[in-house]
């Protein structure tokens, strides 16, 4: 299974990408990631990086498709991946569908994390990361809102996303998360013409 998770920085993504990658068995791509490894090796990509990940910026298309698109052709990714932070903008949404299109794949769910903007921040407040310094935190949300936010609109058209209430313990989120994936698993059913092998609830 090929499963997007789309949320504002704070939302609870990586806490679900873990429980996650438990139930699923796939590996776990998130860009953040990919990145903070290439600043701290001291790669051309982690130097490109870096000022943008400073100022709370979308780091280029282009570096991030270069990244991303080396990892997914990995014999690992065949069967299946969970996308964390990606992707973030438009032009990386289309990107992505035609890579796998060309490779006969497809995305088959995007799980959407909603949390209300003063949820977000209340929550940063509330575990002072070092690196969460606040201005830099709402410039992240703001950047989610604009340049991320309209992909919704994008995986929605195309039937494939589910919105989830992102409040709660990680426990009842995950029951939500549990149940976008069974209705991915029926429409999937749905569009091969057969019964999904997933019960129903
Ligand atoms: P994250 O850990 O996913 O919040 O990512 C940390 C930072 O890495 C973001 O604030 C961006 O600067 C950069 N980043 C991660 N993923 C992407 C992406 N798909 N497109 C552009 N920038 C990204």
């Amino acid at each position: 299974m090929r499963i997007i998770l789309i949320g504002p920085p704070g939302a609870g993504k990586g806490t679900q990408c873990q429980k996650l990658v438990n139930l699923l068995r796939v590996p776990h791509l998130s860009t953040g990631e990919m990145l903070r490894a290439a600043v701290k090796a001291g790669t051309p990509e982690g130097v490109e990086a870096t000022a943008y990940m400073e100022q709370g910026r979308l780091v280029p298309d282009a570096l991030i498709l270069g990244m991303v698109t080396r990892r997914l052709e990995a014999a690992d990714c065949r069967a299946g991946c969970l996308l964390d932070g990606f992707p973030r903008t438009l032009p990386q949404a289309a990107t992505l569908d035609d890579l796998l299109e060309r490779r006969a794949m497809s995305v088959d769910g995007v799980i959407e994390l909603a949390v209300p903007r003063d949820e977000l921040i209340r929550r940063m407040l509330a575990r002072k990361r070092a690196d969460d310094n606040p201005e830099i935190f709402s410039k992240r949300i703001t950047s989610f809102e604009e340049q991320t936010a309209p992909l919704l609109d994008y995986y929605q058209r195309q039937g494939k996303l589910a919105s989830i209430d992102g409040l709660g313990t990680a426990d009842e989120i995950f029951s939500r998360v549990r149940e976008a994936l069974r209705r991915f698993a029926r429409a999937q059913g749905r569009r091969a013409h057969r019964p999904s092998p997933l019960p129903d609830v």
